[in-house]
């Protein structure tokens, strides 16, 4: 019983008493009308939300109180790789790509011990590299990735990863998802928003883009989400579908912005969310 009513105190330490719960009649019926027009999942909902998360709000109100909300939420969001510097960020992003960070930390030490400067890098040897990174997944690719990039950066930039979109960007094998990693937490720059898989499906979970693809997504957040909050959003979306807004069963009725997202009613009345205990939970 402590741990629903402690998180369900908190929500309303984080959202304010103002958001009430509709009566039951009223949600089955806000319910039924938002199926006949989304599938459970798709991102079609900012325009459909249920009277429960507060229809009168607007997309970029929700994503003021949420904004508001996740540093409650997440005091210590931060970038879970391991970096002490610019180069070792990037190298740890390329290494991170279909792989989780726990992984790349375990690699990135050893590594970063062997590999200083962007020369070692470009001079290492394809195969002694491959080994080194091979539990990461997709070794050779990343090993090709990370000596073009590193060469690159040796012979054009002076040994120096460099700090603006448009040269990481072209750089070999650097895609705009890991230049604003690396612009967002080595340099402080809030150049764009990362948007990886956790960004993606909480994006659509929470109703701010109808899109799938990431530059698509990456553009609507940042007409939505406040220019020195980029860097931050990426992190709490991460933390959040890390912790509790998982792909296959999100943990809806533990949910620390519940009324703020208009997928964890639907949710968990149609069984995608993890099963609550009902006696245990106010949500239901
Ligand atoms: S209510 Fe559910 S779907 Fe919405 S953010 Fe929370 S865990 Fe994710």
């Amino acid at each position: 019983m402590q741990s629903c009513l402690r998180d369900h105190s908190l929500e309303f330490r984080l959202l304010g008493s103002g958001h009430g719960m509709a009566p039951p009649g009223r949600v089955n019926a806000e319910l039924q009308a938002s199926r006949a027009n989304m599938a459970v999942g798709a991102p079609h909902l900012q325009t459909r939300l249920p009277a429960s998360h507060n229809a009168r709000m607007t997309v970029r109100e929700r994503v003021a109180k949420l904004v508001k909300a996740w540093p409650k939420v997440y005091p210590n969001a931060h970038c879970e790789l391991d970096f002490r510097n610019p180069l070792e960020l990037l190298v740890a992003t390329i290494l991170s790509a279909q792989c989780t960070d726990k992984r790349v930390n375990m690699v990135t030490p050893t590594l970063f011990k062997k590999y200083r400067t962007a020369k070692d890098y470009a001079n290492a040897s394809q195969a002694e590299f491959e080994s080194a990174i091979k539990s990461t997944g997709f070794y050779r690719s990343k090993t090709k990735s990370i000596r073009a990039a590193m060469r690159a950066i040796a012979e054009e930039h002076g040994g120096k990863v460099p700090d603006t979109m448009e040269e990481l960007n072209a750089l070999p094998g650097v895609g705009r998802k890991t230049a604003n990693v690396v612009l967002g937490n080595a340099f402080h720059k809030n150049e764009g928003i990362v948007v990886d898989t956790h960004v993606i499906r909480l994006s659509q979970r929470l109703g701010l883009t109808k899109h799938k693809d990431a530059e698509k997504i990456e553009r609507d957040l940042m007409k939505l989400v406040p220019h020195e909050h980029w860097t931050d959003w990426s992190h709490w979306l991460i933390w959040h579908g890390r912790r509790r807004c998982y792909a296959r069963r999100p943990d809806c009725s533990n949910c620390e912005v519940f009324r703020l997202c208009p997928s964890g009613k639907v949710f968990l009345q149609t069984g995608v969310a993890k099963k609550p205990v009902p006696s245990r939970c106010v949500f239901l």
